[in-house]
C-alpha cells in the first residue's frame, strides 16, 4: 500500500474521478456543478468505455413497486436500503438528464429477436416487473444508435464544463494518509510516473473485469468467458482498492450472453437470432435448453453445468445449428452493440461470413457434423427429435413454445459460440452514500466508487440498470466527494 503524501504532487484537483464512462461522466459532472474541480484520468486514448458501446438502455422505473422486484432479484446479496436508494433516484433519471439539456424516449426493440425478453422485465413473474421501463437518449437511427447518442450527450456535458480529462492515462495507486485517508492517485502518463493529489476526494468508475483472464477464471461461474466490451476494463479499481484495504463483493456476478470469437479480433462479437429456426447443442451434438427462452443477461446459467465424469464444461464451447431462412433473415450479428461494431459490418445475409468460414454450412446434417466435429449420428439424431417435436408442435425435452418452434431443413448452418459478457458486476463493496467500505463495513474516508466496479447487481440482473445505476451512484459519489471538506 503506497501510504503518505509524496513530497511533491504532480498536480492538484478538489475531485479526481478515475474512468471516464457513464458512472465517471455522472459523477464528474455532479462534482463540478457543486464547485469542485474535477479532473477525470482515462486510461484508453479516448473515453466512453462500455458505455459508448452498450445498447444504449436506461431504466427509468413507474414505481417504487420497483423496490420489491429488484429486492427478489438481489436474492439478498445487496442491502435493501441500498435498492430503495437507487430506485428513487433511477426514477428521476429523466428528469436528470432532461435537466442536463437531453431528452429521453421509451426503447422499443428495432427487431424480434430469440429470445424476446430484450424490451421488458427479465424476469416477468416477479412482483414488481410491470414497472420496468427502459428508456434511450432521444433519436433515430440516423442520429445514431442508442449508445452513440447516449455517449454523445454524455461525453458533450463534460466538454461543455470544461472538466479535465487526461486519456490514456491509467490510474495505478491509491495513495492514503497514514491515517487512512484517501490523498490521491498515482497514474501513468506517456511513460512517466504521476502524483494526483485529491484535495476532497477520488471517485472510481473504472468498469469491471471483463479482459482480464485471470480474474474471470478465479471468479467467473463459467470458464472460458469472452467479452463483448471495451478491452480496457481490466479490474484495475479492484485490485487498487485491495491494495488500501478495501472489501469487495458481488465478484461471481456477471451479465453474460452468447458470441462468436472470430479470429484477429479482441473482443467477440454478439450473435442473437431473428427467426426462430436455429437450436443450441453440446460439444457432443446434444441439445440442452429451450433456447427461445433464455433470459438474455443470463446465459451462464445454462452454460455452466460442468460435467465432473469429463472434468469439463461440455456447453463451451457451443454450436447454434441454423436454417436457411434463418440465415436469410438477417445478419447474425447486428452490429447496434459491442466493442466490435465500429470495427466490421457483419454481412446482412451472413454470406461473407460463410466465405470467411466463420459459419460453416453442410447440405445434410451428417455433412454439418463433421465440418464441427461433432459424431454424425448424435447430430442427425438430435435434429430428427427436434423436427419431430415442431411438427407434434411439442417440445417434449425442453419446453420451447409452440411459436418458436420451426423445423430445421437442409441445408442447414453452424456457428461456434461462446459465453460472451456484458460485463461483471462485482468490485469494491460500497454504501448507499457510493463510499467504498473496508472489511468491516466502515467507510474508507474519501473514497467512492460507481458503476459497474462493485455493482449493487449481486444476484440476477435487470437488463438497463447498469447504466441507471452508473447515473444514479454516480450523481450520488460526485455530490457527496464535493461536500468534503478540502484538505490543505
Ligand atoms: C454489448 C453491450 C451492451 C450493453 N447494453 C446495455 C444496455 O443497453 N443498458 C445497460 O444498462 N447496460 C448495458 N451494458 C452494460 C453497460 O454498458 C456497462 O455496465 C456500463 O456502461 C458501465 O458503465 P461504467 O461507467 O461503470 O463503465 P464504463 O463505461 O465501462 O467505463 C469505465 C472506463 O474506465 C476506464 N478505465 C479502466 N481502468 C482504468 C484505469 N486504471 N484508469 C483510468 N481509467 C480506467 C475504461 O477504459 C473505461 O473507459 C452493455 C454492455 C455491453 C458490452
Amino acid at each position: 500500500m503506497r501510504v503518505g503524501i509524496p513530497e511533491k504532487w504532480d498536480t492538484e484537483y478538489d475531485v479526481v474521478v478515475v474512468g471516464w464512462g457513464s458512472a465517471g461522466t455522472a459523477a464528474a459532472v455532479t462534482a463540478h456543478d457543486q464547485g469542485a474541480k474535477v479532473l477525470i484520468l482515462e486510461k484508453m486514448a479516448d473515453g466512453g468505455g462500455n458505455t459508448r458501446i452498450c445498447g444504449g438502455n436506461i431504466i427509468i422505473p413507474k414505481g417504487k413497486e420497483f423496490i420489491e422486484y429488484l429486492d427478489i432479484l438481489s436474492f439478498q446479496t445487496t442491502e435493501r436500503e441500498i435498492i430503495e436508494i437507487f430506485v428513487e433516484e433511477a426514477m428521476k433519471n429523466g428528469e436528470w438528464i432532461r435537466e442536463m439539456g437531453g431528452e429521453v424516449q421509451v426503447f422499443t426493440p428495432l427487431e424480434v429477436a430469440y429470445p424476446t425478453m430484450i424490451a421488458g422485465a427479465g424476469f416477468p413473474n416477479v412482483r414488481g416487473a410491470e414497472t420496468v421501463v427502459k428508456y434511450n437518449i432521444k433519436g433515430t437511427l440516423e442520429e445514431g444508435k442508442p449508445s452513440q447518442r447516449l455517449w454523445k450527450f454524455l461525453s458533450g456535458l463534460v466538454a461543455k464544463r470544461k472538466i479535465k480529462v487526461l486519456t490514456s492515462t491509467p490510474a495505478k495507486e491509491l495513495i492514503s494518509s497514514p491515517g487512512g485517508e484517501i490523498t490521491g492517485v498515482i497514474a501513468e502518463s506517456e511513460g512517466k510516473t504521476i502524483s494526483i493529489k485529491a484535495r476532497q476526494a477520488v471517485i472510481l468508475t473504472c468498469g469491471g473485469y471483463e479482459n482480464d483472464p485471470r480474474m474471470k477464471w478465479d471468479y467467473l461461474p463459467v470458464k472460458p468467458a469472452m467479452f463483448l466490451g471495451t478491452p480496457g476494463n481490466t479490474g484495475d479499481g479492484i485490485r487498487m482498492v485491495q491494495k488500501i484495504g478495501g472489501d469487495i463483493w458481488h465478484m461471481t456476478r456477471l451479465s453474460c450472453l452468447i458470441g462468436f470469437q472470430a479470429p484477429g479480433f479482441e473482443a467477440a462479437f454478439w450473435v442473437s437470432f431473428l427467426s426462430e429456426g436455429f437450436i443450441f447443442v453440446d460439444k457432443y451434438g446434444r441439445r440442452f435448453v429451450n433456447e427461445a427462452g433464455i433470459e438474455i443477461h443470463e446465459y451462464y446459467r445454462e452454460l455452466s453445468h460442468f460435467d465432473v465424469e469429463k472434468m469439463e464444461f461440455p456447453r463451451v464451447p457451443l454450436w447454434a445449428i441454423f436454417d436457411e431462412p434463418t440465415r436469410r433473415r438477417g445478419p447474425l450479428s447486428r452490429g447496434t452493440a459491442g466493442y466490435n461494431r465500429d470495427l466490421y459490418n457483419w454481412s446482412l445475409d451472413n454470406s461473407a461470413e460463410i466465405a470467411k468460414g466463420w459459419i460453416l454450412q453442410g447440405k445434410t446434417a451428417a455433412e454439418l457434423a463433421g465440418k464441427v466435429s461433432v459424431d454424425p449420428r448424435i447430430l442427425e439424431e438430435t435434429i430428427a427429435r427436434y423436427n419431430q417435436y415442431c411438427r407434434a408442435g411439442k417440445d417434449e425435452d425442453f419446453g420451447r413454445a409452440r411459436e418458436d418452434l420451426r423445423d430445421l431443413k437442409p441445408p442447414l448452418y453452424a456457428i461456434q459460440l461462446w459465453p460472451a459478457l456484458i460485463n461483471t458486476q462485482g468490485g469494491p463493496r460500497r454504501d448507499k452514500e457510493s463510499r467504498v467500505l473496508d472489511p468491516e463495513g466502515k467507510p474508507i474516508p474519501r473514497l467512492y466508487a460507481a458503476g459497474e466496479l462493485g455493482s449493487i447487481w449481486g444476484y440476477l440482473y435487470q437488463g438497463a440498470c447498469n447504466i441507471g445505476e452508473g447515473l444514479v451512484f454516480g450523481r450520488i459519489a460526485g455530490k457527496n466527494a464535493a461536500a468534503e471538506k478540502p484538505r490543505s
